[in-house]
C-alpha cells in the first residue's frame, strides 16, 4: 500500500500552470508586484469579499508584518498555546513577549473567559488562532480589545474560505493573516496574506512588505516579503479549484464522522459559522491510546500527524513558565487524520476500522 500522509498537496492540471508560465515568459517579470500577483490579489480579495488584501511570501512573515504594521515591537502579546509554532515565533521575532492564555476545551481556540486576567499595563495585542479553521469567539475578543485599547491580529492560517455571520472570518480583527503553504487547504506553494479593513494600515503594509520605500523615497524600516509571479500563478490556478477541494474534504469528513460515530471527541464549530474542512482532528481518551492507534496506522503505511503537539507554552526557549492545563492535556491526545482531495474512501474506512478496534 502506498504511503498516506496527513495531507497531500493539490496540484492543478499542469497545462493550466503552463498557461501562466507562458505569460511570465512573455512579460519577463518574475517578481516585484507583477501582473499575475496583481490579478491574484484582486481575484482572492473578491473571492473572500474583504477590503484590502496583501499577498506575501509566507504566513510567518505575514504575522511579523502584522505586528510591525500595528507598531507592536515591544511589550506583551496574548496568544494561544494550541497552534503551530509560527504563531509564537512571529511574536518572539518581533522582540515581544508571548503571554499564553489557555484554550477552551470545546473549540480548542483561546478561552475568552481567561483573557482579561492576563492583561497587564504592557499588553499591546491579542493574537488568537482560528484553530483547525474553527472561528474564535470574535465578538468577546473585540469587546475586550476595545475596553483595554488592544490590537487584535488573527492567525487565520487554517481559515481560508470560512465565513462567520455571513462574512469572511478574515474580515475580523485589525489584521487577519492567512498561510498559503503547500500543506494548507488552499496554497500558492509558499505564501501568505494580510487582510485589513483599515486603509491606513493597508498602505503601511504595502510599504513594509517591500523594504519600506517607494522609489527613492525611504519612509520606514521594511523587509522583503514579496511573493513571486510563480507563486501568484499557482494561486490563480488553485483558486479555480478551491470550492471543489472544500466540497471533497467535506464529503470525506462526513465519511469519517459517520464511521466513527460518537467514539471520539471532535472540536466544536461555533454557531453562525461555515466550515472549510481544513483538518480532521480527533481527541483520544489518553495519550497511550493515541500512540497505540498511531502505531497501528503507521504499520498500514498511514501517517496521521500530532497537530498541535507540544503545547507551545512548554517550548524550551521561552523565558517564563506558563500553566495551560487544558492545552497541555489536549495536545498529548489530539491526532489529525489524513484529509485531502484525492484521498480514497477505502483508506478512510481502514483508518476508522483501526481506531474502532
Ligand atoms: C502554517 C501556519 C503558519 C505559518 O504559515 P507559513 O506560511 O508556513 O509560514 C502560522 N500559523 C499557523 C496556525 C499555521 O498553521
Amino acid at each position: 500500500m502506498k504511503r498516506i500522509n496527513v495531507t497531500k498537496t493539490f496540484l492543478p492540471p499542469i497545462e493550466e500552470y503552463e498557461h501562466y508560465l507562458r505569460r511570465i515568459w512573455e512579460t519577463g517579470q518574475l517578481t516585484n508586484q507583477g501582473p499575475l500577483l496583481q490579478e491574484f490579489e484582486e481575484k482572492t480579495k473578491d473571492y473572500l469579499g474583504v477590503g484590502n488584501f496583501h499577498f506575501v511570501t509566507n504566513g510567518t512573515l505575514a504575522l511579523q508584518l502584522a505586528l510591525q504594521a500595528l507598531d507592536i515591537t515591544e511589550g506583551e502579546v496574548i496568544t494561544t498555546p494550541f497552534s503551530y509554532v509560527a504563531t509564537v515565533s512571529a511574536i518572539l521575532w518581533q522582540r515581544c513577549k508571548p503571554v499564553f492564555v489557555d484554550i477552551d476545551s470545546d473549540s480548542l481556540c483561546i478561552d475568552v473567559q481567561k483573557i482579561e486576567a492576563a492583561i497587564t499595563s504592557k499588553t499591546k495585542a491579542i493574537m488568537p488562532v482560528h484553530v483547525f479553521g474553527r472561528p474564535c469567539d470574535v465578538e468577546a475578543i473585540e469587546l475586550l480589545a476595545k475596553k483595554h485599547g488592544l490590537k487584535v491580529i488573527y492567525d487565520s492560517a487554517h481559515a481560508f474560505g470560512v465565513e462567520y455571520n455571513g462574512k469572511s472570518i478574515m474580515s475580523y480583527g485589525d489584521i487577519s493573516v492567512c498561510s498559503f503553504h503547500a500543506t494548507k487547504l488552499f496554497h500558492t506553494i509558499e505564501g501568505g496574506s494580510l487582510i485589513t479593513e483599515d486603509k491606513v494600515v493597508s498602505d503601511k503594509i504595502e510599504l513594509l512588505k517591500r523594504f519600506g520605500h517607494n522609489g527613492d523615497d525611504h519612509r520606514m524600516l521594511g523587509i522583503n516579503a514579496k511573493a513571486s509571479e510563480f507563486q501568484a500563478a499557482m494561486g490563480l490556478c488553485n483558486l479555480e479549484y478551491v470550492d471543489t477541494i472544500i466540497d471533497e474534504r467535506k464529503r470525506l469528513s462526513t465519511l469519517y464522522s459517520e464511521s466513527l460515530g460518537s467514539a471520539l471527541f471532535r472540536p466544536q464549530l461555533r454557531e453562525h459559522a461555515t466550515y472549510n474542512y481544513a483538518y480532521y482532528p480527533v481527541v483520544f481518551d489518553s495519550e497511550d491510546k493515541l500512540l497505540d492507534v498511531a502505531k497501528r496506522l503507521n504499520a498500514n503505511n498511514i501517517f496521521p500527524r500530532r497537530y498541535f503537539y507540544p503545547s507551545l507554552n512548554t517550548l524550551p526557549y521561552l523565558d517564563d513558565d506558563y500553566d495551560c492545563p487544558v492545552s497541555e492535556d489536549i495536545a498529548v491526545r489530539v491526532l489529525c487524520l489524513p484529509l485531502y482531495s484525492g484521498l480514497e474512501d477505502s483508506v478512510v474506512h481502514k483508518i476508522c476500522e483501526v481506531i474502532k478496534q
